[in-house]
């Protein structure tokens, strides 16, 4: 029975439920009149309902698709402005006990190279990051309780918040390991980490348990009940995803959003943020064995129908996606993206042999976080290194009644912009300086306070003197 309060992973994603939604949202997808309410609706930028987003992502109508995405770009403008957060993924270890088959690091894989770092490792990789600019990074690691214990995560967390490289840090460490037990997430909430980020892969509890065939992560109701236990932990910023092109993107759309759904009734607070992965190819993997892949286009209006229906929470784009693929996407809703990532254990500090590949997926966008800055300046946006909500203490509700408030953009905005003035004057080519200067000299002007302008502009001073880390 559906109950989206219910702690149960199959009340809160009900199979019957989700069955039921694409039933009707086949029904209603001509239905003008209500896709016109929905809209009219998502115009209050309150969100919808699982159901309700559901019908337009199965409309087919062009005009109206087009008033969807006008709507996204609308929302988009209106709660991120055009500025985009930037961060970069460290993987930390790709032994793993478990089998998943679209991942290579699955435990038959016995031809990949296993790697795992040692502090001494991580300190090169995150002093590598820092120099290229990174402020904020996202761990990952297979799961693997002899190799990877909570202990190894924990020092790594510890170690990468350590260093400080020239005017470098790391200010915020986002986790994305296995499903654990409320004790470890309180461990790590205790080591200070920003979000805890875990993709569902798929809510089809069929599909994942053949997707999964063994090891810990074979239980679906574990790993869909993970985030109740990372919240009873105290980590109340979470991050959701699910992998499209292993089930129907319509099922997982809507049981991305009851997961959303389900969080927000039963703690208070919806996700922090939602992550768009499509599967790729990899090592051992080809991805057209997956047979519900899914175009680019379908991929552009999923990020519509996210933006339309969670307004508050973030949406992240990786280098799985081409350069083509982000700028469409990131006019649409996307308000996080990667850059310069490597997706192999240790691949920053020196480049990986061929022989020792132990990639995660195959990148596609491979330019360097100075091209990809530029590159989004040059788009009109605003590449933000800000960390500041998590460092203020500005977590899980009280982030979201600050934005609930309208005034998150007197702080991310001119935070936005000392954070690029510090990457431009400590990481950036000259062009990428010059373009970044003229820039901020103009998003100055679009803050909306007079007195956090006032502050704004002395900081930038401070700046440029040598003074670093101010914030809003
Ligand atoms: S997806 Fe994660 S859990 Fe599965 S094999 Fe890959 S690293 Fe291991
Ligand atoms: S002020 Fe908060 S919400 Fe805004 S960009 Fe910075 S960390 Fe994100």
């Amino acid at each position: 029975m559906y109950d989206p309060k219910s702690l149960k992973a199959e009340e809160f994603i009900s199979h019957e439920e989700i069955l039921s939604t694409l039933e009707y949202a086949e029904e209603n997808k001509t239905n003008v009149e209500l896709i016109d309410s929905i809209l009219e609706k998502a115009k209050l930028r309150k969100g919808l309902s699982h159901r309700e987003a559901s019908v337009l992502l199965a409309c087919e109508i062009p005009g109206k698709i087009q008033e969807l995405y006008a709507l996204a770009e609308q929302i988009k403008k209106d709660f991120y402005g055009n500025r985009i957060v930037m961060f970069a993924p460290l993987y930390l270890s790709n032994y793993c006990v478990n089998g998943c088959v679209y991942c290579p690091y699955h435990l038959k894989n016995k031809h990949i190279a296993r790697k795992k770092l040692t502090q001494e490792d991580v300190v090169r990789e995150v002093t590598a990051l820092q120099d290229m600019g990174h402020k904020r990074l996202a761990i990952e690691a297979g799961e693997d309780p002899v190799n990877n214990p909570i202990e190894y995560i924990l020092e790594c967390i510890n170690t990468i918040y350590s260093i400080k490289h020239r005017n470098g840090a790391i200010r915020r460490v986002n986790v994305n390991i296995a499903a654990t037990t409320v004790e470890n997430y309180r461990k790590l909430k205790e080591a200070g980490i920003g979000t805890y980020i875990l993709f569902q892969e798929t809510y089809h509890k069929e599909s994942y348990e053949s997707l999964h065939p063994t090891g810990p992560k074979h239980n679906y109701a574990y790993h869909t009940e993970a985030m109740d236990r990372a919240m009873e932990g105290g980590i109340d910023d979470v991050g959701l995803g699910v992998l499209f092109g292993l089930e129907l993107y319509k099922y997982e759309f809507a049981g991305l959003l009851m997961h959303a759904e389900h969080l927000e009734a039963v703690h208070g607070v919806g996700p922090h943020t939602i992550s768009v992965p499509r599967i790729k190819h990899a090592d051992d993997i080809d991805p057209n064995v997956f047979d519900n892949g899914i175009s680019d286009d379908i991929f552009a209006k999923i990020c519509a129908c996210i933006r339309v229906s969670v307004p508050y929470t973030g949406m992240i784009i990786s280098t799985r996606e081409s350069k083509e693929v982000r700028e469409k996407v990131l006019r649409l809703g996307v308000s996080q993206v990667s850059g310069a990532s490597r997706t192999s254990v240790g691949g920053y500090s020196e480049p990986e042999p061929e022989e020792e590949n132990s990639e995660q997926f195959d990148v596609s966008d491979k330019r360097t976080l100075d091209e990809v800055v530029r590159w989004l300046m040059e788009l009109g946006y605003i590449p933000s290194f800000c960390t500041a909500c998590y460092r203020e203490g500005r977590t899980g509700d009280r982030f979201m009644s600050l934005c609930k408030s309208g005034q998150i953009q007197n702080c991310c905005h001119p935070n936005a912009l000392m954070t690029l003035k510090e990457y431009l004057i400590d990481y950036a080519s000259p062009e990428t300086r010059k373009i970044g200067e003229a820039l901020i000299e103009r998003e100055m002007e679009n803050i909306p306070k007079e007195k956090v302008k006032q502050i704004a502009s002395e900081n930038l001073k401070k700046i440029e003197a040598g003074s670093r880390d101010f914030r809003f």
